[in-house]
């Protein structure tokens, strides 16, 4: 590189993983500039204060707002090639600004665990087993005296294009007898990138149904504007085939040579999906979730990176994987809240995608049996396709939902006579049920019989659940563990009861009234080991009789053709929610836990038990359904004035002082609302539900406008103000634009 290009930009804006809303300047040494072109999205090692940091170059600079003396230079570049790319560069900063974060926080959120600790961006190598001309003729007799050698070389023998070792190891082929082999020269080891590619089979493809009308209008409108940017809501009840019309589409953009994004709410559903997707395409596939090692996220990544994958399957974090020929994102269950991160860097990856998807000018699908208030709003207001499936696709009917009226009856296990007896007779049909609880646990409370005194956490504002299988007493909320106790703690009485019951519970009772039927458990504790999700369904596909009892885990895209019925165990729960969406959330969950029932031929039938049966939202809800339960709840939404037709931001501060959070929020509202312009309204600062949770006492104040300009602008001096004052004090805030929760 020549002299003159080299002083052009001896300055580099650095992004680090610290809690400050700036860039950091260096100064690039003439010993790097020389040797390599510095590009925006290259990872370099700085000193940050004493120690040494890594970050990433946002922009190549010829000044600094610093006095030149101070800049320090940088220390190693770690990278030939940008791991932020031009466009992904972009979208951080975009981020950073609407959702006013740090931008290295962003930016280090991007990338994957290992390439945030200095891990080179390159594939890992793997070795390979190869016969030697030697090898290959040597007849295996001759090793008959050290079998383990005999079946390493046999195997190897057999494989002529190579065996890899992580083959070798699922063969379980001794290390040991490799190594001697290779000694011996009957053997030889040669790496080789690693590559999923190579290790792919064959596979007979599945032949696609044929569309139903309503399934052919939405592929044929997603297909016409395949090519440019626009955002489609496939609204399809569930089991409609909206999976079905974006294999169709996909299957189109990937002839043309693009990949396609598909996000998903959970680890939970992407076993299934996998499947689908690997039965229909033959071509390479990659899975992004946090249930993966950080090696296999960053191959994973790596082979999104180099267009090698050209379908992708992830959580919300891979809404930013690179794709060079990215040409359509799909977001299946767009109403799921997991797409919104509720700590730390708070966005939504949805509004994520669609942006990402604008500057690329490609199409995103949102798919969804119960779309978000958000998302309808946009299809009402025409900014967003609205594609309905109101059929069930192939022979499958939507189910008849009956509410069960609990008052005044007896219960068994929580169950009401009629829950039971449908239950006996689905069994007997050889079906399976399917049983909503969602509240995980043996019990929500631990009580004293004689003193009334309850577990509590000492740590949050909230009970401890009981734990029995695992002999605990559990927190839902900082995930503190104690051993059960059986005596009380103040009166030492040995009478300690539960009271309510979990899905441990009911999984216990419903064992003994129903002796040999499998008991299938599904919530965050049965799944928690990796591919316990997966096994857990595998089993549910073998039998054909079958009870299973979950939490919301089981409400999502899970398809068993055997379920015919459905039980909703506590309808009310959520009915009187203090938060605005609470109506919206208990909708949606009951809709798609009903809608778990009859997906295949035979016909589905769902309960609902409530102690309130004229209460309007479930009447509505059992008698004209989601859409029409949703079109009523936003009316009711605009006339209070609220999102989505109000934009709103919550500032979150929280101290281990009771007192402190509160008052720090009341003194930023007095100082600043004489400065915020008209349009935005302010309430609070106000106590968290919960106030206390982890030790730390919790308080908000809510923003909101009809106008996205001047929320910013109040949000940014709230965020400025705030920088400053907790410089002083224990206390963090945090920004949470288009918040989920309250
Ligand atoms: P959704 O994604 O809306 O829940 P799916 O695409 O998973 O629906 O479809 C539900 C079931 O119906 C699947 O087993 C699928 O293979 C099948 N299916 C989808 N479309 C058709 C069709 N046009 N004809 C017959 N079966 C279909
Ligand atoms: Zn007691
Ligand atoms: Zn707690």
């Amino acid at each position: 590189m020549s002299e003159a290009l080299l002083t052009l930009h001896p300055y580099i804006k650095v992004a680090l993983p610290v809690p400050m809303r700036t860039l950091f300047d260096y100064k690039v040494p003439k010993a790097i500039a020389l040797r390599h072109e510095l590009k925006p999205g290259m990872r370099v090692k700085v000193l940050f204060g004493k120690s040494s940091r890594l970050g990433v170059i946002v922009a190549l600079s010829d000044t600094s707002d610093w006095d030149p003396e101070q800049v320090k230079p940088l220390t190693s570049l770690q990278d030939e090639r940008p791991v932020i790319t031009q466009e992904l560069m972009a979208l951080c900063e975009w981020a950073a600004r609407y959702y006013h974060h740090p931008i290295g926080d962003v930016i280090f959120h991007a990338l994957p665990v290992l390439l945030r600790k200095g891990e080179n961006a390159e594939f890992r190598t793997e070795n390979w087993w190869f016969t030697t001309p030697q090898g290959q003729q040597l007849p295996l007799e001759q090793l008959s005296r050290a079998p383990r050698q005999q079946d390493f070389l046999k195997a190897v023998q057999q494989h002529p294009h190579g065996l890899s070792q992580h083959a070798a190891s699922v063969l379980d082929l001794a290390p040991a007898a490799g190594k001697t082999l290779e000694e011996k020269g009957l053997l030889r080891r040669e790496p080789r990138s690693f590559n999923k590619g190579g290790e792919k089979h064959a596979h007979q493809t599945q032949v696609p149904p044929t569309l139903n009308p309503e399934q052919m209008h939405a592929t044929e409108h997603l297909l016409d504007h395949r090519h440019e940017f626009n955002v489609a809501l496939l609204d399809g009840v569930t089991g409609s085939g909206k999976t079905e019309v974006f294999l169709r589409v996909m299957a189109r953009l990937i002839e043309e040579g693009k990949q396609v994004l598909v996000m998903v709410p959970e680890i939970g559903l992407t076993p299934q999906t996998l499947k689908r997707f690997e039965i229909r395409f033959n071509t390479d596939i990659v899975l992004m979730h946090s249930n993966m090692s950080d090696r296999e996220r960053l191959d994973a990544w790596l082979l999104a990176a180099s267009g090698h994958a050209k379908i992708i399957i992830g959580t919300r974090s891979a809404a930013f994987i690179p794709a060079p020929n990215l040409g359509m994102i799909v977001i299946d269950e767009e109403h799921d809240t997991s797409y919104k991160q509720h700590e730390g860097f708070r966005y939504h990856a949805r509004d994520l995608a669609i942006k990402r998807a604008q500057a690329l000018n490609i199409p995103v699908l949102l798919a969804s049996a119960t779309p978000s208030y958000e998302s309808l709003t946009n299809g009402l207001q025409k900014r967003f396709a609205w594609l309905k499936l109101r059929q069930r696709a192939g022979n499958a009917h939507i189910p008849e939902m009956e509410r069960v009226d609990l008052r005044g009856k007896t219960l068994v296990h929580g169950f009401s006579e009629q829950a039971l007896a449908n239950m006996t007779l689905c069994l007997e049909r050889k079906e399976q049920v399917l049983i909503f609880l969602n509240r995980r646990g043996y019990a929500p409370t631990l009580m004293c019989h004689q003193c009334g005194w309850i577990a509590a956490c000492d740590h949050c504002d909230v009970n401890l659940t009981v734990h029995k299988r695992a002999n605990k007493l559990h927190c839902h909320h900082c995930d503190t563990q104690k051993a059960l106790i059986h005596t009380c703690p103040e009166c030492q009485s040995e009478e300690l009861f539960t009271v309510g019951e979990g899905t441990e519970q009911i999984e216990t009772q419903l064992s003994t009234l129903f002796k040999d039927v499998p008991i299938l458990r599904i919530d965050r504790d049965s799944t928690q080991r990796k591919s316990a999700m997966a096994k857990l369904t595998q089993k549910i596909h073998e039998h054909d009789q079958a009870i299973l009892i979950g939490t919301q885990m089981l409400a999502k895209g899970h398809h068993f053709p055997n379920v015919t019925l459905v039980i909703i165990m506590d309808a009310d729960a959520g009915l009187f929610s203090s938060d605005f969406r609470g109506m919206e959330r208990t909708a949606q969950l009951i809709t798609q836990v009903a809608g778990r029932a009859g997906r295949a031929k035979k016909p589905g039938h769902v309960l609902l038990q409530t102690y309130h049966p004229d209460h309007a939202a479930i009447e509505c809800l059992c008698n004209l359904g989601y859409e029409h339960f949703a079109i009523d709840g936003l009316a009711e939404r605009k006339s209070l004035s609220l999102p989505p037709f109000y934009h709103q931001v919550i500032v979150r501060a929280e101290s281990g002082n009771e007192h402190e959070a509160m008052q720090l929020l009341a003194a930023m509202r007095n100082d600043l609302e004489p400065l915020f312009s008209k349009d935005v309204y302010l309430v609070g600062p106000y106590a968290a539900i919960i106030v206390r949770k982890a030790g730390q006492h919790r308080a908000l104040i809510s923003i909101k406008s009809a106008h996205r300009v001047p929320l910013h602008q109040a949000t940014q001096m709230m965020s400025d103000w705030l920088e400053q004052s907790t410089r002083q004090h224990r206390i963090r805030f945090a920004i949470d634009v288009d918040p989920l929760e309250t």
